[in-house]
């Protein structure tokens, strides 16, 4: 499968996306009947459906090479509106953010 990165427009304090994949470390939760990916990809917390992860974190569908998404085509909506530079870019390029600190990205957490 072709990855692609997930934007790649450069800010002066930001890295470019390609080759970071710091969002991709944040818990993403599925919205029921939008999103289709991968079902090997999928768990479910309390109920919720969500992107599986790696003990580091990091979705299962992150290339750990390239850092690049492996599934960009079917990526799950909040991957899609996910906003370079914004808040949560800026959070999880500061720190890493394992499974149990993460902000859920389908929740919209607050800054
Ligand atoms: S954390 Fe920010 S700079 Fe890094 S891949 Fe995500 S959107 Fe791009
Ligand atoms: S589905 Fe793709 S874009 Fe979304 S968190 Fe996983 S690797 Fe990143």
């Amino acid at each position: 499968m072709v990855a692609k990165p997930l934007m790649t427009t450069v800010s002066d304090d930001i890295p470019a996306c390609a080759g970071c994949g710091q969002c991709c470390h944040l818990l993403v939760e599925l919205a029921p009947l939008v999103d289709d990916v991968p079902e090997e990809m999928v768990v479910e917390h309390a109920g919720v459906r969500c992107m599986d992860q790696h003990g580091d974190g990091a979705c299962v569908a992150l290339d750990p090479l390239s850092r690049l998404c492996t599934i960009y085509e079917r990526r799950p909506q909040v991957c899609r509106d996910f906003q370079r530079a914004e808040v949560l870019c800026r959070r999880a390029i500061g720190r890493g953010y394992g499974p149990a600190a993460s902000p859920a990205l389908g929740s919209h957490p607050e800054a």
